[in-house]
């Protein structure tokens, strides 16, 4: 509905009756739209929209029953109120009106207070209907994110009683060899113990802060605070501690483009977007294989590429990728919880950027992250 001006459309084949309701209607300060058929009625509602239609019974062509049959029957009228105007003494008429979806009549000679009146009346029932229609709305759609939210922890609950045993069998195991043996374990013997321990904890930590990663986001509380970054600097940094970890069993190379620039992007997000990649490369390749990082940019967007010569990934799989604890067929014995990927969808999205994949079975994987920069870069 238009706020300033509701507008009202008036049909009727009389001219003197047509004169009268458009002089009332516009003093009021209505917009005022008029048809004298049934046919061109139905073309005027459906490109002016009205907010009310006030429909004459008698006309010659299609009569306002028919036309009123019609207006509902077509997706882009059917909720506009049709009000009839009929003579004072037909109640059949008034009632065959309304078993056709009209929603109201007013009675001829026609006295304008009346049409006011009840034009009042019914563009308040519009405007109400039209909020409970949009918090009905809100509300389906906060269901929807808490249905989402539950299934995320039904399933968190059923990975960790999974993929928290191991970590919690091998603290049990290695705290019980130190707290027995504790005379008779070489000092190397229990380094090797407590760095178990220490790797269980961090695996199940990282499980965690994955799934309250998941859950922040899924609940819209994931905070995104873009500032301008120098990407060249900031991925050399993180590929520089990937090579640390990995330089006795991956080779990394790193692509950046001739020039240092930057761009606003958020550092935490895109550092978790980066390292996760990179660590799915390594993770998902057998040792002394490459891993390609391209840092690449135009004038409206940057682009990242993680491209791997590893184990790959089915086209099923590809599918579901990007979907909460979905893992892949192939990674037989290779650890995992299936979050990274998704929660690195929702942080390129924050950026209201895209990942795609592309990838082959036994010959590798490569991941492209654009993020759109418009007016950003400098
Ligand atoms: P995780 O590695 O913990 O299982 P991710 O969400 O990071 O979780 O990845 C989901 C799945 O996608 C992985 O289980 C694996 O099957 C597949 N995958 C991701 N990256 C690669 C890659 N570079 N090469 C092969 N498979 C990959």
């Amino acid at each position: 509905m238009n706020d300033e001006m509701p507008a009202i459309l008036a049909v009727d084949d009389n001219p003197t009756n047509l004169n009268l309701l458009f002089d009332v209607l516009d003093k009021a300060h209505f917009e005022v739209l008029i048809s004298q058929s049934g046919e061109s009625a139905l073309k005027r509602a459906e490109n002016a929209k009205p907010d009310i239609i006030l429909l004459d019974v008698m006309m010659p062509g299609i009569d306002g029953f028919e036309t009123c049959g019609q207006l509902k029957a077509n997706n882009v009228t059917k909720d506009i109120p049709v009000i009839f105007m009929t003579a004072l003494a037909d109640t059949v008429d008034k009632v065959k009106g309304f078993e056709l979806g009209a929603v109201d009549y007013i009675t001829k000679p026609i006295q304008p207070q009346e049409v006011l009146a009840r034009i009042k009346t019914h563009l308040t029932i519009k405007q109400l209907q039209g909020d409970l229609r949009q918090k009905n709305q809100a509300l389906s759609e906060s269901l929807e994110r808490e249905k989402e939210l539950n299934d995320l922890k039904s399933r968190f609950i059923s990975m960790a009683s999974h993929e928290f045993r191991t970590p919690l069998a091998t603290i049990l195991t290695s705290s019980n060899m130190l707290k027995r043996y504790e005379d008779r374990l070489s000092s190397e013997k229990k380094l090797t113990h407590l760095g178990r321990i220490e790797g269980a904890v961090k695996r199940m930590t990282e499980m965690l802060n994955d799934v309250l990663t998941l859950s922040k986001i899924s609940a819209g509380k994931q905070k995104y605070s873009p500032e301008a970054v120098p990407l060249i600097e900031f991925c050399h940094n993180i590929v520089e501690e990937f090579r640390l970890i990995s330089e006795e069993t991956h080779i990394i190379h790193f692509s950046p483009p001739d020039q240092e620039f930057q761009a606003q992007v958020d550092p935490n997000l895109l550092r978790h977007i980066l390292s996760n990649l990179l660590s799915n490369a390594i993770k998902y390749s057998p040792e002394s294989r490459n891993v390609y990082v391209e840092l690449s940019r135009t004038d409206s967007a940057i682009s990242f590429r993680v491209k791997d010569e590893g184990i790959g990934i089915s086209e099923d799989d590809q599918k579901h990728l990007f979907e909460a604890f979905h893992r892949g067929a192939n990674v037989d014995t290779i650890k995992g919880t299936g979050l990274g990927l998704s929660i690195v969808k929702q942080f390129v999205e924050l950026h209201e950027g895209t990942i795609d994949v592309e990838s082959k079975i036994h010959q590798g994987t490569t991941f492209t992250v654009h993020i759109p920069l418009v007016e950003k870069l400098k």
